[in-house]
């Protein structure tokens, strides 16, 4: 009886001196058009707030009433344009907490909170509308282009309160995805022919509906979704390219047939015939049943040009693209693949995907089976068809000035248009030749 009156007695300060609540983390997600705060709380907040925008910096104030910062501020806010930096300032009551944060530009903050859900706990979350994330190389529409380019859609899986896949080490698969979406981004806008459109820019999260949905709008000729892949054991390991089966682009074109409004968008002119009557709706189907094969096609020939590419830099755990009804996969219309550059959940793997070096060769990899993809298959209209080329594969004692004279071209042609890092050619190895 007396330990616990002693252990009582000491615990009672303590008790009074701990507050109702905590922030346990603090997370920033910019996007395109705002930056999100997102306070993680341990119980219900209570909060006032107000801005101070009549001198730099400009701030957003929070009182947290009877709250206590187990949270780290450091480095928050980084990856914001609009965000400067997350700070703590001296509370205006004993046991609560006060956060500033620093702003480069007024926003009209929108505060409230989120109860706790399984995934979550209670949380105070802020919405500060504004540009926050630069809109990396925008894609120009036809008109603006000089030449028309193909123009190749690039979606960095996951995003935002959706990491992705885990490594064993921690790593998320949100963001090295979206590393080697931007690597990849790079090497085609370098390319006279094409022009990439990075569906998500930064680390916020996109449904995988509106995904290809954005590809459309950019009228991408390709939609290309960058994921790692992950198992309950660490041992599966290797890359795979995965295409839309036959059945969900079946069942995609038939929720499209009836949607009228998805009509005009898919067929221009024929939208009207799909009002008539049931023969001339038939041929509608027919239309878009042949725009289906081509581009499935185009996805399943893209996917083993990138396959071919990829096998020499990693191993791959499939060997021919993989059909499967992904939820990104769904544009009837444009050839689509999913790639999976490897297994997060394997530490070696994991390491490999967190290399900038090993993001690079990923990147060059689908870029080269992309560029070879087109070359092979020119769009009408595009640098690709205009710069036709021919196909030619290495014989014993060929060299590149042995063919550049035959083809009457150059050996900087030659190289540049393979992206050849080097002179020496290997038996076998296929070569597009340009146009002279
Ligand atoms: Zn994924």
């Amino acid at each position: 009886m007396k330990r616990w009156l002693l252990l009582i007695l000491l615990c009672l300060p303590t008790v009074q001196a701990v507050a109702a609540n905590d922030i346990q983390s603090v997370r920033v997600w910019p996007s395109p058009d705002k930056t999100r705060i997102v306070f993680d709380l341990s119980a219900k907040p209570d909060y006032s707030y107000f801005t101070l925008y009549d001198s730099q910096p400009y701030r957003l104030v929070i009182d947290f009433r009877d709250t206590e910062r187990k949270a780290s501020l450091t480095n928050l806010g980084e990856e914001s344009l609009l965000v400067k930096k997350v700070r703590t300032s001296s509370p205006q009551y004993a046991n609560s907490t006060r956060i500033v944060i620093e702003l480069n530009s007024k926003s009209q903050p929108e505060v409230f909170s989120l109860p706790a859900n399984e995934t979550y706990s209670d949380r105070l979350v802020v919405d500060l509308p504004g540009e926050s994330v630069r809109r990396t190389g925008p894609a120009k529409s036809v008109d603006e282009l000089k030449e028309r380019v193909v123009t190749v859609a690039i979606d960095a899986g996951h995003g935002g309160d959706d990491p992705g896949s885990i490594g064993p080490s921690g790593t998320y698969e949100k963001h090295v995805v979206l590393k080697i979406a931007q690597a990849l981004a790079t090497q085609i806008n370098n390319d006279p022919g094409m022009q990439a459109y990075l569906v998500r820019t930064g680390d916020y999260y996109l449904t995988p509906d509106s995904r290809p949905e954005k590809a459309r709008e950019a009228k991408a000729d390709l939609f290309i979704s960058i994921h790692a892949d992950a198992f309950t054991s660490p041992g599966p390991n290797g890359a795979s390219v995965w295409v839309l089966s036959k059945r969900r682009a079946n069942s995609e074109i038939g929720r499209w047939l009836e949607t009228r409004e998805k009509h005009s968008e898919l067929l221009g002119g024929a939208a009207e015939i799909l009002q008539g009557n049931d023969s001339e709706s038939y041929l509608a189907r027919t239309l878009l049943d042949m725009s289906m094969d081509n581009s499935m096609a185009g996805g399943y020939n893209v996917a083993n040009e990138i396959i071919d590419e990829m096998k020499r830099i990693t191993r791959m755990h499939k060997s021919k693209p993989q059909a499967a009804s992904f939820a990104v996969l769904k544009s009837p219309d444009i050839p689509s693949i999913l790639v999976e550059t490897g297994f997060i959940s394997n530490p070696r793997e994991e390491k490999n995907l967190l290399s900038r070096n090993h993001q690079n060769k990923l990147a060059s990899a689908i870029y080269n089976g992309v560029r070879r993809y087109f070359v092979q298959n020119p769009i009408d209209g595009t640098y690709f068809a205009k710069h036709r080329s021919t196909r030619h594969i290495v014989k014993s004692g060929e060299s590149l000035s042995i063919l550049a004279q035959r083809y009457n071209t150059s050996i900087s042609a030659i190289k540049s248009h393979n992206n050849l890092q080097s002179t020496v050619l290997k038996i076998g190895q296929v070569l597009e030749i340009p146009a002279s």
